[in-house]
Formats: C-alpha cells, structure tokens, sequence
C-alpha cells in the first residue's frame, strides 16, 4: 500500500492508522487497563500500521505517556511511526479549551515528554477556542515546526469559518473531523476546500463507535445497559438506528464476496475513497486491531466502492 502524503508536509503515512482515546483514555471508557492499551499499540505496529492518533485529552496525558512507554521498547523504530497528538483542553477544567500562542507551544513541550521523543509527526488543535485568532494560533504551530519540534499542522472541530482563518497564510496540512459512511456532512463544503488547498482530510468515528462493525442487530438496544453511554448517542435511537441496521446488514454479501468482516469492508471504503487520507479505526482489543489491520490486504473493485456508496448515500 502506497504511503500518502500529510499535507504540504513531509509526513507520509500509512492509510490506516490507530485511534488511541481508548489507550489510557480512563475518562472516557469505563474498565480500560493500561497493560491492554499497550499491547493494542504493539499490536498496530506488529500489524502494518504506523499511524497512532492521541491526544492530551485521552487520560489527561495517560494516552501519550503509554504510547511512549511502547516506542522505548527495542523492537520499534521511532522514525517509522507517525504520532499525530492534540491538544486544546485545559487541564481540570472541562470544555474549555485555550488556542493562545503560549499554551499551545507549552502544550507541544509536554506532549514530547510524556510521549519521550523530541518530535511530534502531526500535531492538531483539538478543539478552537473562543478568544484566539486562528491564524494567530496556527502561526505559533508553523514557528514549531520550523523549529523541528512538530512537522505537520493540523485542525479539528474547526466551523469552516475558523478553518479558512486558520489556513489564512496556507499553514494547515491536515484536518480531522467527525466522518463516517452514516455522517458525511464534510463532503459538502468541507472537501471542496480542502482539496483546493491541499490540505489532507482524517475521519474520526470511522465505525461509528462499532455500529459499522455489524455487530449490532435491531434487538441489540433491548439487552444495552441502562447507563451504556450509547444510549445518549442519536444513531443508537428509535428510526435512524433501524434505517442505520437495515443498510449495515446489506454490506454482508460485498463482505463475503471480498472475504471481508463488515467492518474490514467499510475500513477498505475509506482508503479507496480519494478525499480520506488516513483512517484512524480505535480500538479496545488486540484482536480488534489485528482484525482491523487486515483491511489494508482489501481491494475494492469500483463497482462494489459506489454499491456501498449508494447505500449510505441519504445519511
Ligand atoms: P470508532 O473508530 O468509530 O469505533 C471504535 C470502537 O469500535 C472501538 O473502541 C471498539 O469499541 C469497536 N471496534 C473497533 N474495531 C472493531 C472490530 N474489528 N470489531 C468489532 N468492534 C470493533 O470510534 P473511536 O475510537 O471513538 O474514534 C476513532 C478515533 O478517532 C479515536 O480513537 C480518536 O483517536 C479519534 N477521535 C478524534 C476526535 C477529535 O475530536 N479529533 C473525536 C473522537 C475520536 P467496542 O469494543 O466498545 O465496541
């Protein structure tokens, strides 16, 4: 599989990568234990996948410092992986979030720290802010990486309007939004610029939190815990769950067909679609990864790519 470009940068990736908030991400997921997180890690790298995206927000640092601990092991080549990270939040203090020159270069020193290297491959605002200029913010990230500390620019959760204002002086490499076959609002406005600009695209949420996966049935709400997050999430609910199910289960003969999982199937939809750039699948389990990584041995004909395509096309 080729390795593509981050950008105007230098970072080249593999097409699949890592989710890592459920690496240390102890705020976010309930049970989750760090020996596992690392073995996930291990597993990724052992697997075809160099790409492993964190941030600050994922354990408050815990993700970071667990990724960092792995790359010490003799077995990997920091050079061949590429760490994209993030930060925005303030510590303890939630949804507020700080895009100001000095915090963000305070927070690139301590994301190197905590993920024991002296370069950080992609580096992203995780969220803006309300006070900063975007390309006030952006401008402090191009001073880092041409100081060497960080070699691509990235943004997330940016409204086009900040977009535009970060990238006003043609800083930013790469954005990472909310995508997926069931949320593809980006594909309006959204690729149209960022294609014109060069600016590479990072879907998160690609399995939809694994309803993407197939292994959810019209009955499985029924047996959900009544405190499972899930049950906040509107794509878990009533309507759009059944029409999500009902076109799920119709990617079980293309998966055949491809001797593919459902969710290896959707994995290959988004490396054969030209506007994604790296698919960042996360994962709790070893046996995830592994089953995820097999993705990358996936070639999609173009008549089963517009088949899914036309599937999810009213989402
Ligand atoms: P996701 O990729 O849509 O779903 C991942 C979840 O699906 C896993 O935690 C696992 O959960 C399940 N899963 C994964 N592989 C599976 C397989 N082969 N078979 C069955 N189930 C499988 O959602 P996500 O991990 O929340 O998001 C992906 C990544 O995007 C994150 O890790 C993070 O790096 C990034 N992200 C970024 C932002 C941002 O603001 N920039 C926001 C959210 C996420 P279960 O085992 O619990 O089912």
């Amino acid at each position: 599989m080729a390795e593509i470009r981050i950008g105007h940068s230098q970072v080249y990736a593999e097409q699949l990568g890592l989710g890592a908030n459920a690496i240390g991400g102890h705020n976010l997921f309930a049970n989750l234990k760090d020996e596992t997180g690392k073995e996930v890690v291990r597993t990724a790298l052992q697997n075809g996948i160099n790409l492993i995206d964190t941030a600050y927000a994922y354990g408050n640092g815990r993700s970071e410092e667990l990724i960092g601990e792995v790359l010490q092991e003799n077995e990997f080549d920091r050079s061949r992986v590429i760490i994209a990270t993030k930060a925005a939040h303030v510590p303890g203090q939630k949804g507020v979030f700080n895009n100001s020159p000095e915090f963000l270069t305070r927070s690139v020193e301590e994301a190197l720290r905590r993920l024991q290297t002296d370069y950080i491959d992609i580096f992203y605002i995780h969220f803006p802010d309300k006070e900063t200029p975007k390309n006030e913010a952006v401008a402090a990230l191009h001073k880092l990486k041409e100081a060497g500390k960080i070699r691509a620019i990235g943004v997330s959760n940016f409204s086009m309007t900040q977009l535009k204002e970060a990238n006003q002086d043609g800083y930013v490499d790469v954005v990472e939004d909310k995508f997926s076959l069931i949320h593809r609002e980006a594909e309006k406005e959204r690729w149209p610029y960022l294609e014109q600009h060069n600016i590479s695209f990072v879907p998160y949420f690609p399995l939809a939190s694994g309803l993407l996966t197939g292994k959810y049935h019209l009955n499985s709400l029924q047996s959900m815990a009544p405190d499972d997050p899930r049950k906040k999430n509107p794509d878990f609910q009533g309507e759009r769950f059944e029409k999500i199910i009902q076109a799920v289960e119709q990617l079980a003969p293309i998966a055949k067909n491809n001797q593919a999982s459902i969710a290896q199937l959707v994995l290959a939809w988004y490396m054969k679609n030209p506007r994604i750039s790296v698919v960042i699948p996360g994962a709790k389990k070893p046996e995830q990864v592994r089953d995820n990584a097999r993705a990358l041995d996936i070639h999609l004909s173009s008549t089963d790519y517009h088949t899914i395509d036309q599937l999810f096309k009213d989402f």
